[in-house]
């Protein structure tokens, strides 16, 4: 079996592609290196350098691969830049993602797993998060993968197109040989790894007035293993469907960065800013559906085992990919 892996020289997408070969499957991954590295490809998969904003070269390519499914990872993810820069989340998780699906459609490439994120919930009304909650965003981020939740529920009706959206709580850790490496790191593991890696002086925590017993945001974190084991499970699946994804434990921020001291041994200074727009306080999954419905259960879910394999690979790439 086929699979195009579009974001495949990123973070998730680069495990995710590892996982998908291991597992036998064919793969083609598709990215066009803005925030993935050559070096995050699998050496096993085909690599083809594209945007998908490029209409006719995606129709193109999913012409001549004939995949099977399609993974979706390519995508902007950052909150705080989404609340700065709309225009880039809408067109590129929008406008461009729409390209990729018309070609799917055309090539009747009718299975799609869409990367979708717990932040098209909002500010949740109960935790744990189940697939019930409404979905009222409060970033631009979430909005647009919302929308396009929205868009393929369209496109199952019309075109027959089975999609799985796995909304992924916070994807952490590394395998053994792909790991964590943005250009502009904004995301809080890497970047306490960073400290203990003598890399930076020492960590920023945005806002510790939120209603949480330490005042700083909770978050669920996955390890990016289980998060690829809940791909594979999600490929199966012969209809629609919506999946949180998550460890089902929250860890506020001061949390983080005691457990990163306990692996590290580095005291990992602090210093408190202002909060970051368009944060929830607090974000935890439930897992039961996919539990039920897909078998998945999180194998790694202790944070302090997510940490040990995040710093393992940071210590033995402290450059990351090094471009
Ligand atoms: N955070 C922080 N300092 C950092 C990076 C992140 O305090 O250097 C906080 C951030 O405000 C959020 C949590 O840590 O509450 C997780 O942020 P991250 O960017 O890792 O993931 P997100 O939840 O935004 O997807």
């Amino acid at each position: 079996m086929k699979v195009l892996v579009t974001g495949g020289a990123g973070y998730i997408g680069s495990i995710c592609t590892e996982e998908l070969l291991n597992a036998g499957y064919d793969v083609a991954v598709f990215d066009n290196l803005t925030e993935g590295h050559l070096l995050a490809v699998d050496k096993r998969a085909k690599f083809i350098k594209g945007d998908l904003a490029d209409r006719e070269f995606i129709h193109k390519t999913i012409a001549d691969i004939k995949p099977d499914a399609i993974m979706h990872f390519a995508a902007n993810a950052l909150v705080g830049e989404s609340m700065t820069n709309p225009s880039k989340y809408f067109r590129n998780n929008v406008c461009s993602a729409i390209n990729l699906i018309d070609a799917a459609v055309a090539a009747n490439c009718l299975k799609f797993i869409f990367s979708s994120t717990c932040a098209t919930y909002g500010t949740p009304e109960r935790i744990p998060m189940d697939e019930r909650l409404p979905q009222k965003p409060i970033n631009p981020y979430g909005q647009s993968k919302l929308m396009f939740e929205q868009i393929l529920r369209w496109y199952d009706q019309i075109h027959g197109l089975v999609h799985v959206n796995l909304r992924y709580f916070n994807a952490a850790g590394a395998s053994e040989k792909f790991g964590e490496d943005h250009r502009i790191e904004t995301h809080l593991i890497p970047n306490v790894l960073k400290v203990a890696l003598g890399q930076k002086e020492n960590v920023q925590i945005f806002g510790e007035q939120y209603a949480t017993p330490d005042g700083t945001c909770i978050r669920d974190y996955i390890h990016i293993k289980d998060l690829a084991a809940a791909h594979m499970l999600a490929m199966g699946r012969t209809t629609s469907a919506a999946y949180n994804l998550g460890s089902g434990e929250g860890y506020s921020v001061r949390q983080v960065i005691d457990v990163a001291r306990k692996v590290t041994g580095h005291e990992i200074p602090v210093v408190v800013k202002e909060a970051r727009a368009g944060d929830p306080p607090r974000l935890v999954a439930s897992s039961h559906k996919v539990t039920a419905e897909l078998g998945w259960k999180p194998k790694h879910a202790r944070l302090q085992a997510i940490m040990e394999d995040a710093w393992a690979w940071h210590k033995k790439f402290p450059n990351g990919y090094g471009d």
